[in-house]
């Protein structure tokens, strides 16, 4: 595992020089969905800290089985009625992608005298099997999240296809970044967008050379999922 993880440090240094912000750092998610704790500890004793987790069940559940000082980043559809289980549990939710999400997660948060940092979803390609916002539809809900206390947006976050020539994708990292950029320029209340969450396995490189500034990479750090294995709500 430690030559895939430095392979991919390897290539993240070689893409940021090719993007709009070479100095600035590249946040190296690894997606541990599936597999055992025990991979995320050798993740974990080969320099990795953040992890991304996709079901609330299996998120807690690892959560507890271990005691290492890990950074959780939730990344999947999360369905309101389990908000609950894991707001002061995450550094980071990368996945919302309702006002109804949002209304639940300031409630929760609240609860909990906490500010809960998030990053809206986008489907960028428009695809009926993803969840997200509309990429027009982004500025109306930084708006409306300007009034809440327990919410912060850090950023956009997008599940790009998945194609066989990563090039493909260029173009759709280009469109969510030049929407993060013109929102960042609003210096809007409670949305600071530092945080551009793209790029996954088989097209990180694209899309940090288009200004990503965090990719969430699953099997080429892991290699095959393990669904057997996994325990389902
Ligand atoms: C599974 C998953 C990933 C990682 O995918 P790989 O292709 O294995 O790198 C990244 N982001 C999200 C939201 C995922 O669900």
């Amino acid at each position: 595992m430690l030559d895939k993880i430095k392979q991919i440090q390897h290539q993240i240094e070689e893409a940021k020089q090719k993007s709009p912000k070479p100095e600035a750092d590249v946040t190296l998610i690894a997606v541990s969905k599936t597999y055992p704790i025990e991979a995320i500890e050798e993740a974990y004793v080969n320099g990795i800290r953040d992890f991304g987790e996709n079901k609330v069940q299996e998120l807690t559940m690892k959560i507890e089985q271990t005691s290492l000082d890990i950074n959780w980043h939730f990344i999947g559809h999360l369905q309101t009625n389990k908000v609950k289980y894991i707001v002061d549990k995450v550094v980071l939710i990368h996945s919302v992608d309702s006002i109804k999400l949002i209304d639940e997660i300031e409630k929760q948060a609240a609860k909990k005298q906490i500010v809960c940092k998030i990053l809206l979803e986008i489907n960028i390609a428009n695809e009926e099997s993803k969840f997200g916002f509309d990429l027009n539809e982004v500025d109306k809900v930084v708006k409306y999240i300007q009034q809440l206390h327990h919410v912060e947006v850090r950023g956009l976050m997008c599940v790009a296809p998945n194609v066989v020539d990563k090039e493909e994708n260029r173009k759709l990292f280009q469109n969510i970044y030049k929407k993060f950029v013109d929102i960042q320029l609003q210096n809007l209340d409670n949305v600071y967008m530092d945080i551009l969450s793209v790029g996954m396995s088989n097209d990180f490189t694209v899309a940090i050379e288009e200004g990503s500034s965090c990719v969430r990479i699953g099997t080429a750090i892991f290699g095959n999922r393990q669904y057997a294995k996994r325990m389902e709500r």
